[in-house]
């Protein structure tokens, strides 16, 4: 039994959603396009579920926020695909591919074929049980990726009130959901092995910006340790945390969130990896020139910084989706895809965005103690990274906009004297 497209998308996730519709916009033809996915669901803005979706009052749900509503676009509900003659395979994992032969076998057992194939898998959380610790399907330990996961985590939430929450983890997840989880009435302690928390992006003075105002909201840092054991109940809900520095905490929920793996297996040994991802080139394009690659699991080439990176942020996913269905449709007259990495958060009433790379030294400005405040990284005499809180939507579109220039700094007191004034005046 088989089925075969012109064009399939594996995965189902952004970068599945902005694809189909570029696709639609280059004119792809009723039955062509179909994209396969394990969820049960039509692509959907992840960045919802460690945010909205969580809220106690007017949370989000879907069909709301299908994509593309996360850059303003067309909301693709099920009823838009099959209104373009986008085949929708969901709730169906893929459980091999084989590039030589351009097919994909399903776990039912159907083979798919494709001319051009987008693999879109993205990522999984990495589990406790590959740091050795075991537990983590308990009732009451949490992990937060997809849909399934969000809403159980709500219902656990929802049993904990007033109760005490454990978050393991002090990168996105773990700030994110540790907001939610004050904002849903729940005592928060978070743990880490850093010093501080989002260690890959933030500076010791950032973070402690944003830790002062969470220990205001009454999360307790336990930093440098990590969990050694869960302390469970009879009936096998975990009640306590073990962490390796000896110290215990209570515990009505464990969320966890230590960072995630590229879903490239199915491509091992068939397709080029490199750093963690699947390498591709300025097209989006594999090993295998019949084969495309985007979003979390695709290792790209960043021409702004002249290496290759692999990107875990949605705005990557969103873009990349795009030029790779360019490349295919419009072969000829496609550019290189030229990227330059934006990633942001929002947490309680805070919102920040980041271009560029945190190496160098940084340079900060504005108040610290006030509602805007910033940095930009110089390395080799150039800018080359910008931090901004609580700016507008122009200072937003200065600092993306100077950070890609990459304009050279002579003196590191001039620019921190100048500020966000700075990039406004360029
Ligand atoms: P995904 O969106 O993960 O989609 C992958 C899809 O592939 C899934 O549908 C999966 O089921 C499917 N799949 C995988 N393997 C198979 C298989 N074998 N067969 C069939 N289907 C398969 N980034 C930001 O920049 N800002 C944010 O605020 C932000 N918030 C986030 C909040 C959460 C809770 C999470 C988890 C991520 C967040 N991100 C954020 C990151 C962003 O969502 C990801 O970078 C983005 O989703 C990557 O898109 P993708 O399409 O590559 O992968
Ligand atoms: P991150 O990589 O952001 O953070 C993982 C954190 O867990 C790090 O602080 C890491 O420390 C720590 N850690 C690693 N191992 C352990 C351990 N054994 N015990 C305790 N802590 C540990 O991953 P997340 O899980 O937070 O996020 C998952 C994905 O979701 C990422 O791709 C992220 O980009 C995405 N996401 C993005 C958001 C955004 O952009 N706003 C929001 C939510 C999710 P160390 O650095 O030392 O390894």
């Amino acid at each position: 039994m088989g089925r075969a497209f012109v064009y399939v998308i594996l995965g189902g996730g952004v970068a599945a959603g902005y694809a189909a519709l570029e696709f639609t916009k280059k004119g792809v033809s009723h039955g062509e396009l179909c994209i396969i996915s394990e969820e049960t669901v039509a692509p959907y803005e992840r960045p919802a579920l460690s945010k909205g979706f969580l809220l106690p009052e007017a949370p989000a749900r879907l069909p709301a926020f299908h994509t593309c509503v996360g850059a303003n676009e067309e909301r693709l509900t099920p009823k838009w695909y099959k209104e373009h003659g986008i085949e929708l395979i969901l709730g169906t994992r893929v459980k091999s591919a084989d590039v030589r032969r351009k097919t994909l076998l399903t776990a039912a057992g159907e083979t798919i074929s494709y001319k051009f194939l987008i693999i879109a898998t993205g990522a999984r959380a990495l589990k406790l049980e590959e740091f050795g610790v075991s537990g983590s399907d308990a009732e009451n330990v949490c992990y937060l990726r997809d849909l399934a996961d969000a809403t159980r985590l709500v219902d656990v939430m929802q049993t904990s009130t007033g109760g005490n929450a454990v978050v393991i983890g002090g990168g996105y997840i773990g700030m994110e959901v540790a907001a939610s989880l004050v904002i849903n009435k729940i005592n928060v302690s978070m743990v880490f092995p850093e010093p501080h928390c989002m260690g890959r992006l933030f500076t010791p003075k950032i973070a402690s910006y944003y830790e002062d105002f969470y220990k205001s909201k009454g999360v307790n840092f336990v930093k440098g340790t990590v969990l050694s054991s869960f302390v469970f109940n009879p009936d096998g809900k975990v009640t306590g945390v073990n962490l390796k520095d000896g110290s215990n905490l209570p515990a009505d929920l464990v969320v966890v969130g230590i960072g995630i793996r590229p879903n490239t297996s199915l491509f091992e040994g068939q397709l080029t990896l490199e750093k963690g991802g699947i390498k591709v080139n300025s097209r989006l394009q594999t090993s295998n020139t019949s084969v495309y690659a985007v979003g979390d699991v695709a290792s790209f080439p960043v021409k702004i910084f002249g290496e290759s990176r692999r990107l875990e942020h949605v705005d990557a996913a969103r873009k990349s989706a795009r030029h790779a269905v360019t490349a295919i449709m419009e072969p000829d007259t496609t550019p290189e895809f030229d990227y330059l990495p934006f990633f942001y958060s929002r947490v309680f009433s805070f919102s920040w965005q980041f271009y560029g790379d945190n190496v160098g030294e940084t340079v900060y400005f504005g108040d610290f103690s006030g509602p805007s405040f910033g940095a930009y990284w110089v390395h080799k005499g150039h800018l080359i990274g910008s931090f901004l809180e609580g700016g507008s939507k122009e200072e937003y579109e200065a600092i993306a906009k100077v950070t890609r220039l990459k304009p050279a700094i002579d003196d590191l007191s001039e620019l921190e004297r100048q500020g966000l004034g700075f990039v406004v005046a360029l």
